[in-house]
């Protein structure tokens, strides 16, 4: 039987941080992961990067709400990147709008940043200009802006809808994410000598029928992985059915060392 002196001891545990963590990395906890549509257990893209006590939501997909709670609330978020209007990529910002109007009202609004087109779409979904409750920082292309503690360059991908990547750095660190996006001269610029290349990978076979500037193959997303010459490569956005352990031994296969498949709930330092 535990005494009360080991549940002390736990619980102090669970609340107080080990200070060794409190080190000046980066740390991104995947929060949904699913490519276009929820998979089993998966949410749709969202991704918390956390950095010197900043907490930075990426992207909002349908069902990640849920699983954001997991590390901390929408109350607490400092600001959120949108990469663009699709419902996979922001269906609950919605909830995170809703849940900081009316459930925890933060002292300070939360700091939006996203393209013009996504911003509307957002406009539309919640019947608001967001003011009340946001600071809107509009991104354009090939700018460098701030985003608390991190410096933050976007590009646009070459997908249906206006789309950005993203690339961010702090103390030296680096992380890109290709949003969705097929294949384009955007994304070498993002992801060159990334320390963490977060890039989509959709589909796993080539197939002649796939739309063009849509989404990326597993072969795709290694390729710009090689010749960025990155850290790591984290698979994400691998679309249901398709197995992300099939799509991690092509990776290996194809000549990727460090890679890795983003699931939901798991952190990678960076
Ligand atoms: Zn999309």
């Amino acid at each position: 039987m535990l005494s009360i002196v080991s549940l002390v001891f736990r619980a102090k545990e669970y609340f107080e941080p080990d200070e060794r963590d409190e080190v000046s990395q980066m740390r991104l906890a995947v929060i949904g992961s699913a490519g276009s549509y929820p998979a089993p257990a998966s949410a749709c893209s969202s991704y918390l990067l956390q950095h010197d006590g900043y907490q930075l939501l990426i992207d909002a997909g349908n069902g990640s709400m849920s699983n954001l709670y997991n590390f901390t609330t929408p109350g607490h978020l400092d600001g959120v990147f949108l990469s663009h209007p699709h419902v996979d990529h922001i269906a609950d910002f919605v909830g995170i709008y809703h849940y900081r109007q009316f459930a925890c009202v933060p002292e300070r609004k939360l700091d939006l940043y996203a393209g013009v087109e996504t911003v509307d779409a957002l406009g539309r979904l919640l019947g608001s200009d967001l003011g009340d409750t946001v600071n809107i920082n509009i991104v354009e292309p090939s700018k460098i802006f701030k985003i608390g503690p991190f410096e933050a360059t976007s590009e646009l991908m070459a997908h249906p809808v206006q789309t950005y990547g993203l690339r961010l750095t702090a103390k030296g660190k680096s992380i890109a994410y290709s949003a969705d996006t097929g294949p384009c001269e955007s994304l070498e610029v993002l992801s060159h000598k990334a320390d963490l290349f977060l890039c989509e990978s959709t589909w796993i076979e080539e197939s002649e029928t796939y739309p063009k500037d849509l989404h990326m193959t597993v072969t795709q997303a290694v390729g710009f992985a090689l010749r960025g010459e990155v850290g790591k490569l984290l698979l994400t956005h691998i679309a249901y059915p398709n197995s992300p352990f099939v799509a991690l031994a092509k990776a290996r296969e194809l000549g990727a060392r460090n890679v890795e498949l983003a699931f939901d709930l798991e952190e990678h330092s960076i």
